[in-house]
């Protein structure tokens, strides 16, 4: 499909491609939206074309530069949903750098994207994602202010994890609720899969409320850490969607939820952090829907550790207390998003979808009459 006809696309306000043949940087920088405040989101380093063999293709550019075009556009339209959905002064945007973090992610690279970013004059902020370090955001912000998530320095917020996790627990407790009509954890069993940094606080909550946890990850040191800090049943990775239990928590990567595994999901709500768990916004959501399945909105629920980064974004201080009331608001949007979409028999996801079109376009709106 034509790039400005996709729905990945939609509306995207500016997209830059950034090369520096010293370094061997070649990026892309995406921003869909700048009308709730400046556009912010992760920085993604991957070898888009390791993942894709390199094939010629019938299209003027390579699979894996176009995976990584596919990628960006979708993650920045998700940013600008997400960051809607939380209420906050932020748009949606995102990059990816092409190419494998151990072999390019110098200090000199970083530089030269630094300088980009710092060319779009704050319109894109940046933060960290998979493949990029603190070290590399760091390395990054020596050429410009518009980068955030950093350890330390006046405003600094730091891991975003705990936040994320935070969020993801509140959201639990909201899906529990309303599905299952219970107001705590307590004897709830909860399939968690991937214990990784967001993982593992989950974890510690959902212990800390009296749930049941059943856990995988594909790296064994990861579960041992688990296991460390209190009793888990350990199932294979390949089994852990198709447990008997009352929540499966996706916090490894996504695309899990897809017409393989729905049909095994004895769940009845599904509610974790990973990014994109469906394969196809609007299909896989309607499936669960029609399976009685809960289904919370993967950019409402993980939305906690963006949260936690406005405040750095605009120079303000604010207290572990305010920032936590913020994340557990989470709880009261996917409230109203349950309601709608019981009230009108459609799925989560799209539900979601339209109230962050909604919000995106009044903002639009009030900026342009405004100026
Ligand atoms: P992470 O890389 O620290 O953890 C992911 C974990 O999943 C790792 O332990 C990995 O070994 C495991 N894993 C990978 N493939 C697996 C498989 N097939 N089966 C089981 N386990 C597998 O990442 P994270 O920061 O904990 O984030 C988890 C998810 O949440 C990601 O999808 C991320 O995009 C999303 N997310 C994270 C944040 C955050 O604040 N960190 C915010 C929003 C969304």
């Amino acid at each position: 499909m034509p790039v400005f006809d996709s729905r990945s696309f939609m509306n995207h306000e500016q997209v830059v491609f950034c090369s520096d043949q010293a370094t061997g940087l070649k990026a892309i920088i995406a921003v869909h939206s700048t009308a709730l405040g400046p556009a912010t989101g992760g920085t993604r380093f991957w070898d888009y074309a390791a993942t894709h063999s390199g094939a010629p293709t019938d299209v003027a550019i390579s699979r894996g530069e176009q995976d990584a075009v596919y990628d960006v556009l979708r993650l920045s339209r998700g940013m600008s949903y997400k960051n809607a959905m939380a209420g906050l002064r932020l748009g949606g945007g995102k990059s990816v750098i092409i190419g494998d973090p151990k072999k390019l992610g110098n200090a000199e690279l970083m530089h030269a994207f630094g300088r980009y970013i710092n060319r779009l004059g704050g319109s894109y902020y940046a933060a960290e994602d998979v493949g990029t370090s603190p070290d590399m955001l760091q390395a990054a912000a020596s050429e410009t202010d518009y980068v955030c998530g950093l350890e330390g320095g006046e405003f600094g917020t730091g891991d975003p994890s705990p936040h994320t996790a935070l969020g993801v627990f509140e959201g639990i407790k909201a899906a529990v609720e309303h599905r299952l009509g219970k107001t705590d954890l307590n004897g709830i069993k909860v399939a968690v899969q991937g214990l990784g940094h967001v993982g593992q606080y989950l974890v510690n909550h959902l212990r800390g409320a009296g749930a049941e946890i059943i856990v995988t990850d594909i790296v064994d040191a990861n579960i041992q850490a688990v296991l460390d800090g209190g009793a888990a049943t350990v199932v294979k990775p390949d089994a852990i969607h198709a447990v008997d239990c009352d929540v499966f928590a996706p916090c490894a990567l996504g695309g899990g939820i897809n017409p393989a595994t729905i049909p095994d999901i004895k769940a009845t709500i599904v509610a974790g952090a990973a990014n994109n768990q469906l394969e196809r916004e609007g299909v896989e959501d309607e499936d669960l829907r029609k399976r009685g399945i809960l289904y919370a909105p993967d950019y409402v629920i993980n939305a906690g550790g963006i949260i936690s980064v406005e405040s750095e974004v605009y120079k303000e201080r604010l207290d572990d207390a305010a920032r936590e009331a913020k994340v557990l608001r989470i709880g009261d949007t996917l409230k109203r998003i349950f309601e709608t979409s019981d009230r009108e028999e459609r799925p989560t996801g799209i539900i979601a979808n339209e109230m962050a079109e909604d919000i995106i376009a009044r903002a639009s709106e009030a900026k342009l009459a405004a100026e």
